[in-house]
């Protein structure tokens, strides 16, 4: 066994360390399976001295590491490039501290989306980013990726949560940065941090926002006939003003799989489209807003509009959207879900093309739709023992990546580039713009160690 491998044992302890292949093969990838790289090592710290020590021991070394939280990011960020190692911190889950007074929680960075919401649900509040990986993803995780989900829409992404952060920088010191009100004090470092993609640092302890639970909520399920028709409810309703505090869309072979799944929630299988739509606040303007939804749903030929009655009715609806990709993955044995933006008003135009795409190159395709966002996730089903499919779906991504930028769009809306993303950068980046980037990265990891190999192309990654 080599030196640096016992001291990490010293470290953190024996047993929170693994080294044996068949262990290692668990982190091989992420949620995105088309990526995988075995690491080194796994390493499970339980606080911010072992990953701090850690990091110091592993950069005398020139050993590459990477922060992970639950694994269920889509862009293969979270993969230990060139035989690193995996800084695994899903043990350092505990919520630190409540600040009811001034609405504002401290956690660890292995605290599990939803454990925060239901720690605080009770006192009527909850923390807003909800992305539908929430009953596994880490905030760790939500962080480095500024993860978004249904209900950001209106609540604002994750770096609109975010208020202080303790970081480990990837020469082991410690730092804070602190954002405390709307506004922060000189650099706002936070804002910086959020987002980098596990590549500046590993976040050790986050302060977060909590936000109340609104006083009225009212869920409506719509189905239409086309895809068209139900992205033009989604433009009308938002260029008419109101904003929904969420808006989602799901195509045909997505609620089928739903419908085959424990996760059905009575959705209409023969809909080409169907729409989730949930307006919150004060009981009046919920009321007042859902009349006019209800307005653009029939005005663009709507079936069905149906308001969920009870609770438990709202939660079913749920159920079906979040668990669309574990729907989608129980009857297929791999799938590339897609990320890009589009300008909301191109959504009826794009999706049809999107279509004609998967079938030019023979792959059946899914659509899930953060339709108030324009966020697409077209997601591809193959068979990863297949090269001649493996470089359809290669080839398809490309087209549809380079379709959204053409109408406007951007690379991702939430799942980050990851390494997944790389080879797409310039489609939207500049050498000028990659290479400000690259120097942004080089003040907080000058030897380019923590997370390689991710979000910018190699040639740009040398040290400034
Ligand atoms: C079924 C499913 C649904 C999803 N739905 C959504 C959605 O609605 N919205 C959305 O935004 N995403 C969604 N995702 C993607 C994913 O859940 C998010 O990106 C999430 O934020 C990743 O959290 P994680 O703990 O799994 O992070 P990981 O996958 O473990 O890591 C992701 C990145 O974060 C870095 N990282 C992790 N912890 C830290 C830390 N403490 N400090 C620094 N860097 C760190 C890693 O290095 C890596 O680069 C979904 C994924 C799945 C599988």
């Amino acid at each position: 066994m080599t030196n640096w491998i016992k001291e990490l044992q010293s470290i953190v302890g024996d047993e929170n360390v693994l080294i044996s292949p068949d262990e290692l093969l668990v982190y091989e990838c992420d949620a995105l399976t088309i990526h995988k790289r075995a690491p080194r090592a796994v390493i499970f710290p339980t606080t911010t001295e072992h990953v701090s020590r850690s990091v110091k021991v592993l950069g005398e070394q020139g050993i590459p590491f990477v922060a992970r939280g639950a694994g269920t990011g889509l862009s293969g960020g979270a993969l230990a490039e060139a035989g690193g190692v995996i800084i695994e911190l899903s043990r350092m889950n505990r919520i630190l501290e409540i600040d009811w007074e001034n609405q504002r929680a401290i956690v660890q960075p292995g605290v599990i989306n939803i454990a925060l919401t239901q720690a605080v649900a009770t006192r009527g509040y909850h923390f807003a980013p909800d992305p539908s990986s929430q009953p596994t993803c880490t905030i760790g995780g939500n962080v480095a990726e500024n993860a978004s989900g249904p209900h950001c829409l209106k609540y604002g992404v994750t770096t609109d949560h975010i208020l202080g952060l303790e970081v480990v920088l990837p020469d082991g010191r410690i730092i804070n940065l602190d954002r405390h009100g709307a506004v922060a004090l000189g650099y706002d470092l936070v804002g910086l941090f959020v987002g980098s993609e596990g590549m500046f640092g590993i976040a050790t302890r986050i302060t977060v926002r909590l936000t109340r639970l609104p006083r009225a909520v009212k869920t409506l399920m719509a189905d239409f006939p086309t895809v068209e028709a139900a992205s033009q409810t989604v433009s009308d309703t938002i260029a008419a003003g109101v904003i929904p505090a969420a808006m989602e869309m799901m195509d045909q072979a997505t609620v089928r799989a739903v419908e085959e799944s424990v996760f059905a929630s009575g959705l209409p299988i023969d809909a080409a489209a169907v729409l989730i739509i949930e307006l919150d606040g004060l009981p009046v303007s919920v009321d007042y807003e859902s009349s006019r939804v209800v307005h653009f749903c029939r005005a663009n030929g709507a079936r069905h509009v149906i308001v969920a009655r009870s609770e438990a009715e709202r939660e079913r609806l749920w159920a079906g959207r979040k668990n669309a990709f574990g729907a989608l993955g129980r009857i297929n044995s791999d799938l590339m879900v897609q990320d890009a933006v589009i300008p909301r008003s191109r959504l009826p135009e794009v999706l049809p093309e999107i279509y004609r795409i998967a079938e030019r190159y023979r792959l059946r395709m899914a659509c899930v739709i953060h339709a108030g966002d324009g966020n697409l996730h077209p997601t591809l089903c193959f068979d990863g023992r297949d090269a001649d499919e493996l470089r359809r779906v290669d080839a398809a991504c490309k087209e549809i990546m380079e379709l959204c930028v053409r109408v406007g769009g951007t690379l991702t809306g939430e799942h980050g580039i990851g390494l997944d993303k790389v080879k797409y950068m310039s489609l939207i980046f500049s050498e000028a713009d990659i290479e400000a980037m690259a120097r942004v990265r080089a003040v907080f990891d000058p030897r380019g160690l923590c997370n390689p190999g991710k979000v910018l192309p190699v040639h740009r990654c040398k040290a400034f």
